[in-house]
């Protein structure tokens, strides 16, 4: 093998470390720092390691981490009904990506406080902005392009293109995620929840175990999200092992599985509450219906037993 090989294996094993590297360290920083940590308080690390994962987030274009966590968490008490920042049932590309250009009216600085008590005061965090303004993703899209410029002066093109590539995939990961897994027709369901969440097999490997978005949505703490043998989550197996080195605590773990017997009675009681609402419904429905035919009835008879001036006068 002359030595032109050789130099384009080193070429090829440059580019698929840089990627590989990007999307598990900017895809991790979105699950693990984001969602998992800072969203769901799934399990506790030091403070340090809590900023590491974070920026990962940040260098895959997420924005100001306390703004993501209150879109996210607002996401969570309103999944699929009025007030969902990002749901399909508002249109396929309103939750891929239009809806981000509708926070800042969507949700005001005062409701993203409301959001984030808990993360308002972290003195680093709150450097990145608290709100959903022009100007934090403008801090947060300079930042980016400062990195990437830096990678591509001290590493070379290799490096630079592997990582813009890598880090363009991982941004449209949670985009997936709010799609893809709150559609009817895509994946299936573990266990019974009042959203339309769903798990889909080629987002849940690609959103590093996202896309097990409905056991996510059932067991919304756990900081493992896929439950079943074949569900593969690397942030769960990340976090694992940062417990087994007693770098992560307090993790949080899944309280049931699809199977178990709290499953199955959760799934009938959700099942029993929304055929009861349509009960309730219907009934209100012909309830509303009588009492109008009643009204029509009442004001007939009225005006028959009321005579008209011509009957009134006659002899
Ligand atoms: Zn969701
Ligand atoms: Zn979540």
């Amino acid at each position: 093998m002359d030595s032109s090989h050789w130099f384009n294996l080193a070429r090829i094993g440059e580019f698929a470390a840089w990627f590989m590297g990007t999307m598990l360290y900017l895809g991790m920083g979105i699950t693990l720092g984001y969602h998992r940590l800072l969203t769901h308080r799934s399990l506790k690390v030091p403070r340090f390691v809590m900023y590491f994962w974070v920026a990962g987030g940040y260098l895959a274009l997420m924005g100001a981490p306390i703004s993501w966590v209150a879109v996210h968490r607002l996401h969570h008490q309103k999944s699929d009904q009025d007030g969902d920042p990002h749901s399909p049932r508002d249109g396929f590309e309103h939750a891929l990506y239009k809806w981000m250009f509708t926070m800042h009216d969507r949700q005001p600085p005062e409701e993203v406080r409301k959001q984030v008590t808990d993360l308002i005061d972290d003195p680093v965090l709150k450097i990145f902005g608290i709100d959903h303004s022009a100007k934090q993703a403008q801090l947060c899209l300079w930042v980016n392009i400062l990195v990437r410029v830096g990678i591509l002066l001290l590493f070379g093109p290799v490096a630079f293109v592997a990582n813009l590539l890598a880090s363009i995939t991982v941004f449209w990961s949670p985009q997936f995620v709010n799609t893809f897994c709150h559609l009817q027709n895509h994946g299936y369901r573990n266990f019974e929840v009042r959203d339309d969440s769903r798990n889909v097999p080629w987002v849940g490997l690609l959103a590093m175990g996202e896309g097990w978005h409905n056991n996510h949505h059932a067991m919304p703490r756990s900081a493992r999200h896929g439950v079943r043998w074949f569900e593969f989550d690397i942030t769960w197996c990340t976090i694992w092992l940062m417990e087994k080195l007693g770098i992560a605590t307090e993790v949080v773990r899944p309280s049931m599985q699809p199977t178990s017997a709290v499953s199955v009675a959760r799934a009938a009681a959700v099942k029993a509450r929304d055929d009861g609402a349509e009960l309730v419904n219907k009934a209100r429905e012909e309830g509303a219906e009588l009492v109008k035919a009643a009204e029509n009835a009442i004001s007939n008879a009225a005006a028959k037993a009321i005579p008209t001036p011509s009957e009134a006068n006659a002899p």
